[in-house]
């Protein structure tokens, strides 16, 4: 088990990398890292193998501080690949490959045995053993990468978005592969990424990374359903709102059709007494045919002085709706850029029919991983056995 208690890594006296972090890995654990950039994610992978040291806290390793552990030592018992895959151009992919059994003074024919096997298990040919890294392609060289990080079976490997850079396909192969070996060798897995999908897939848990602290650690079921925070509900949100997965679903199927209006030729201040009584910020104008006139925002009208104005006059008339029919997927990116929260729907003649908020998105996205049918059925197995 690897054991973060309390720790820090500041730089400068100022940036707190890692923010006072408690984690714990257990063996045979294959837990994702995920965040946005600068969150902390590689710094907190580096202090495991002491690649950085802690500014406060201790790291334990099956009970012992790894701060007391040899640091050669340490790496030699843990694998270790990034994006840009490290390896030596000028030695050849056998070389690259073997360097930590190498280090561990294993016999040559253990080396030679090992390489042709990994080779063999990530489909590559082994002739391409005696070639040199830049005669190979991203994808390959990405896979050389990954079994030099296994060659020596360490117990611990760590992984710092080395997909990144690779095409969907490819990277899928790799996850197959990653996910296979992880099974066969049941060594522990810390794997960073900034791509929910990869996170979901591979992870048994998932460490959600912000601001140099772990927000939430929990598998992947239990993030999508209970996410801990605005945060993380946002983060998980967006990723998984520019899925594939939401192709065929309309605007009108998610928007919320409860939608609070105000005719035209109402006044600020009928405005302002249906927001107080409502409890809303925004109010949609529509004619007497419910069609979309434009908008008002407490923002605004609370700074108009003359609270006996129409509104036709100073409502905001610039808004864009979203159509019923369309695509939410080809709306989605649109939609977050805004940074509006609601956004108002029309049908094809313009009336006012519903609103899409960023909370229908959200939800729309949970339903759509975790389709009801089979939460429901884990529920009643769950009440069943009890
Ligand atoms: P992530 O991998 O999640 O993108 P990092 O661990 O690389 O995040 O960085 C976390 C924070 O620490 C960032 O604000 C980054 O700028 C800062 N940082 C990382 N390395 C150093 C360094 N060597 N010196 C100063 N600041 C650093
Ligand atoms: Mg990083």
């Amino acid at each position: 088990m690897i054991e973060f208690k309390g720790v820090s890594k500041i730089y400068n006296n100022e940036i707190k990398a890692v923010d006072n972090v408690d984690l714990e890995i257990q063996d045979g654990e294959f837990v994702c890292f995920i965040g946005t950039s600068g969150s902390g994610k590689t710094t907190a992978l580096r202090l495991i193998n002491r690649m950085h040291e802690p500014t406060y806290g201790e790291i334990t390793m099956n009970g012992e501080k790894i701060k007391m552990m040899d640091p050669v030592n340490l790496r030699r018992k843990i694998g270790y690949a990034i994006q840009q895959t490290g390896l030596l151009p000028h030695l050849t992919i056998y070389e690259n490959v073997v360097t930590v059994p190498r280090l561990l003074e294993w016999s040559e024919e253990k080396c030679r045995e090992t390489a042709e096997r990994l080779m063999e298990r990530v489909d590559l040919p082994l002739e391409l053993l005696e070639r040199y890294p830049s005669e190979l392609s991203g994808g390959q060289q990405q896979r050389i990468g990954v079994i030099r990080a296994l060659a020596a079976n360490p117990g611990t490997v760590l992984m710092d978005e080395p997909f990144g850079a690779l095409d969907p396909i490819t990277r899928d192969a790799l996850h197959e592969l990653v996910i296979e070996l992880q099974e066969e060798y049941n060594n522990t897995f810390v794997f960073v990424t900034h791509d929910m999908d990869e996170a979901l897939k591979l992870g048994d848990r998932i460490a959600i990374w912000h601001e140099g602290k772990v927000v939430q650690y929990d598998t992947p079921e239990n993030i999508l359903a209970e996410p801990a925070n605005d945060y993380v509900r946002d983060f998980v949100g967006r990723e998984r709102l520019f899925d594939a997965k939401t192709s065929n679903i309309t605007v009108k199927e998610v928007m919320n059709s409860n939608v609070l209006t105000i005719s035209l030729g109402k006044s600020v201040s009928d405005a302002l007494t249906t927001m107080h009584s409502k409890g809303v910020d925004t109010l949609f104008v529509v004619d007497d045919y419910d069609k979309l006139m434009g908008r008002v925002t407490i923002e605004y009208i609370a700074n108009i002085k003359n609270k006996s104005r129409n509104i036709t006059e100073i409502m905001d008339d610039s808004i864009r709706p979203l159509r019923e029919s369309t695509l939410i997927q080809n709306q989605l990116q649109q939609v977050l850029k805004t940074g509006r929260s609601n956004i108002p729907v029309v049908d094809s003649e313009g009336r006012l029919t519903g609103i899409i908020t960023k909370t229908t998105l959200v939800n729309l996205v949970y339903d759509i991983i975790w389709n009801q049918e089979e939460i429901e059925e884990e529920i009643l197995v769950e009440g069943t056995s009890e």
